[in-house]
């Protein structure tokens, strides 16, 4: 899932600055799993929002909704009717949905309420760690699960490197070394001669690193008429 964490409220405020009348929108998927921008939240930062306002001699009106998916063109064509009233919404979507909302109502203001951080899972509750960084070409096959990409801090195929100390990683003393889980990992299984193993420079132009991408699938596309 997407994970990200709302912005401090003085920052949406003076964000909120130059608008009257505003919706805070949640939205109904990964934002709201971890727990940062469901309708909850929504409700949560519109109140918030409002006292502050109140207190602050600020004239105004901060309202509420939910959009089950902020990041699909189908869902804000739905619910673009029920933000024509305000001046500005607060979305506490994802960067994703903020900027497919921008694209699909180009009229109307969409501004971050939340702060996206990365790719993951919960660990815990309340507990949320990176593993994709969805390099475009996965090699978890080769690392038995566990991402060199994402868990090891210098993105390295072939591993550990010399700042590998007892398990953890050279940058904190608090980050495992992805690549002793991995070797720890192929012990267990039995698998540990696949170390050996020496993996060629990784083809970065998959990833971020090669521009902006862009996924095609024509047997799906509505225009391939299939
Ligand atoms: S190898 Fe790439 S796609 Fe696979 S988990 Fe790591 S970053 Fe994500
Ligand atoms: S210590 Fe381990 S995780 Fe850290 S950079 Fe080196 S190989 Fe990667």
């Amino acid at each position: 899932m997407i994970v990200g964490e709302r912005k401090p409220l003085a920052e949406i405020a003076a964000m909120l600055k130059p608008f009257g009348k505003v919706c805070v929108l949640g939205c109904g998927t990964c934002v709201t799993v971890c727990l940062s921008g469901g309708e909850k939240e929504a409700a949560e930062t519109a109140a918030a929002l409002s006292l502050l306002w109140q207190k602050e001699g600020k004239k105004g009106e901060v309202k509420t909704g939910t959009m089950l998916r902020q990041c699909e063109y189908e869902y804000i064509d739905d619910y673009a009717a029920r933000l024509e009233e305000y001046d500005a919404v607060l979305s506490l979507a994802c960067g994703v949905g903020v900027q497919a909302m921008t694209t699909r109502l180009p009229e109307k203001i969409i501004l971050p309420g939340l702060n996206t951080k990365f790719m993951g899972y919960p660990i815990e509750q309340g507990v949320w760690k990176e593993n994709c960084l969805g390099c475009g070409n996965c090699v978890l096959d080769l690392t038995v699960g566990i991402c060199p990409i994402t868990r090891c801090s210098k993105s390295m195929l072939n591993g550990p490197c010399g700042g590998s100390q007892d398990g953890k990683c050279e940058v904190s003393k608090d980050v495992d070394c992805a690549w002793h889980l991995i070797y720890e990992r192929l012990l267990k299984m039995d698998m540990l001669e696949c170390m050996e193993a020496v993996q060629p420079p990784k083809d970065w132009s998959s990833s971020h690193h090669g521009g902006v991408r862009t996924m095609v699938r024509e047997d799906v596309r509505l225009e391939s008429g299939q």
